[in-house]
């Protein structure tokens, strides 16, 4: 039987919910535990998949192809179990899948309403997920804020579920803000105690409270918590603000965060193991060097969009012994040569190029990855980075004129990326864009192969367009290599270019795979020729 622990979060948004449960979950397998993640959550849309990243950040991708909250990125990265469509549910999926059934008649004439029908379906996917994965420990994380009316429906599911389920195998863990008041110096807990009012008001009572703030947390205010919230002193867990995120799980650790988890679960307590844990934060913190890579992306300054990315380049980095230093390079200033824009571009020692959709700041992009080429700056495209690293290729080297992308100019005469659309239909039914995992076979004595050192690779795809290969042997004349090809020699999945440092561009997002403690293999060899 799986046991069953609630994230939920309350005063307000942006507390680090998902950086918690991924601690938690990081903390469970550690101790031996096997853990699956979902993350319910409660706005319409029925997958983040369309969503603006200013709305939402990252699109984050599984195996299968699901596209997910960005959340589901902090369970892999602290985890590290690869996760499912099982881990990802919204309001849309749930209430759509009522909708299809009660037009099919499943409900004979029955009213449809939100409890029971809603709250059941929630509950068959909280259970289903726990099931297929064979889990010991379904962890779920409920997006929002407790008091939002769209979580409403989540939350009494999971009352209901507590109910359902033997005594001990649930588990409510509540997230809340402690915050600051500079007039009278103190933390204040009286939001906290509302918020576990309105849980407990909607028939909840958590069993641990992990507290936020910026500030020092002392022992008082963890007492008082515990007093008027009406759970045990030990229950209630400070979360103070840290500098690298990876150092939550330890900070849970160190307040035996596990030991409660068990002993409430009714489970044997097992020390964890977090020695490589441990080894790695302290990587993290005595590697003050730095390098500056640039990050040329749509999205300037905003992290959230490029959360993976970031991720995979700190990481890396920090796997060299060095600090990373992002700086944001607005390729719409480099394309109308805004002198300050490019002095930035002068002074990293790197580029990344991510991934995007749409023509905007496209032209800038190629500049960049021009100076790249010409300057011998590694480069690291992805995605779009890629396709923008073919083109400008095309353009400058081997003089295919005008050489751009369907997705820029549909009617262009020079389409070296182009859309293939019988190709998707036979990949992935029938929908336009190729996600998931897709095998790719890597040419050896390329910059791809030392990187991976193996043949055959498994890497997450989400884009639309392909290399055009009729342009193929014209580039590969001229020295632009195909270091990785789908087994079946249809797709260009690596492209690099010959006698550079290091110029690489994948169709694949690697960020997706990298783990902190465990950088992406092309991330890291893009860091050590950036250094
Ligand atoms: N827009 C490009 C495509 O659809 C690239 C997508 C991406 O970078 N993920 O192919």
């Amino acid at each position: 039987m799986p046991k069953y622990i609630f994230v939920t979060g309350g005063v307000c948004s942006s507390l680090g919910k998902g950086i918690a449960a991924a601690s938690i979950g990081n903390l469970l397998k550690a101790s031996g535990v096997k853990v699956f993640t979902q993350k319910l959550d409660p706005y319409l849309n029925v997958d983040p998949g369309t969503m603006s990243p200013f709305q939402h950040g990252e699109v984050f991708v599984t195996d299968d192809g699901a596209e997910t909250d960005l959340d589901l990125g902090h369970y892999e990265r602290f985890i590290d179990e690869p996760l499912s469509k099982l881990s990802s549910t919204s309001t849309g999926q749930i209430y759509q899948e009522v909708l299809d059934r009660e037009r099919k008649g499943d409900f004979l004439g029955g009213t449809i309403q939100i409890i029971p029908h809603i709250t059941d379906e929630i509950k068959k996917r909280i259970r289903d997920a726990a099931k297929k994965s064979k889990c010991d420990v379904m962890l779920c994380e409920i997006g929002g804020t407790v008091g939002d009316i769209e979580g409403q429906p989540f939350l009494e599911a999971l009352r209901q579920l507590r109910h359902e389920e033997a005594r001990g195998n649930t588990l409510f863990v509540h997230l809340t803000l402690l915050p600051y008041l500079k007039s009278s110096n103190e933390l204040k807990t009286k939001p906290t105690q509302l918020s576990v009012k309105l849980l407990q008001s909607m028939g909840i009572h958590p069993d641990l409270v992990l507290a936020r703030a910026d500030e020092k947390i002392e022992k008082k205010h963890l007492l008082k918590i515990s007093r008027f919230c009406d759970v045990e002193p030990e229950a209630v867990i400070p979360a103070p603000t840290v500098k690298s995120i990876y150092e939550v799980p330890l900070n849970f650790h160190k307040h035996r965060l596990g030991e409660t988890i068990f002993r409430k679960l009714n489970l044997k307590y097992r020390e964890p193991n977090l020695k490589e844990w441990e080894e790695m934060i302290k990587r993290i913190q005595t590697s003050t060097e730095e390098i500056k890579i640039g990050l040329a992306g749509k999205y300037n300054e905003l992290d959230d969009a490029y959360i993976s990315v970031i991720e995979s380049i700190k990481s890396a980095s920090f796997y060299h012994k060095r600090k990373a230093k992002v700086v944001w390079i607005d390729t719409e200033k480099i394309e109308t040569n805004d002198v300050k824009e490019w002095k930035k571009l002068h002074q990293v020692n790197g580029v990344v190029v991510p991934g995007g959709f749409g023509v905007r700041g496209t032209e800038g992009k190629i500049l960049v990855a021009q100076y790249c080429r010409e300057q011998k700056i590694p480069y690291l495209g992805l995605c779009l980075g890629a396709q923008i690293m073919a083109i400008e290729f095309a353009r400058n080297v081997a003089e295919i004129k005008n050489a751009t992308s369907e997705e820029f100019s549909p009617k262009a005469r020079n389409k070296v990326v182009h859309f293939l659309p019988d190709q998707h239909e036979k990949r992935s039914k029938g929908g336009t864009l190729r996600l998931g995992s897709w095998p790719c076979k890597v040419l050896k004595d390329t910059h791809a192969y030392h990187a991976y050192k193996t043949e055959l690779i498994q890497e997450r795809h989400r884009h639309r367009y392909e290399f055009n290969n009729a342009f193929k042997k014209q580039l590969e004349s001229k020295g632009l290599i195909f270091s990785g090809i789908s087994p079946d020699r249809e797709l260009m999945e690596i492209v690099e270019v010959k006698d550079h440092p290091f110029m690489v561009g994948s169709q694949f997002h690697p960020e997706f795979k990298s783990r902190p403690n465990r950088p992406h293999p092309l991330f890291r060899e893009f860091i050590k020729a950036a250094l």
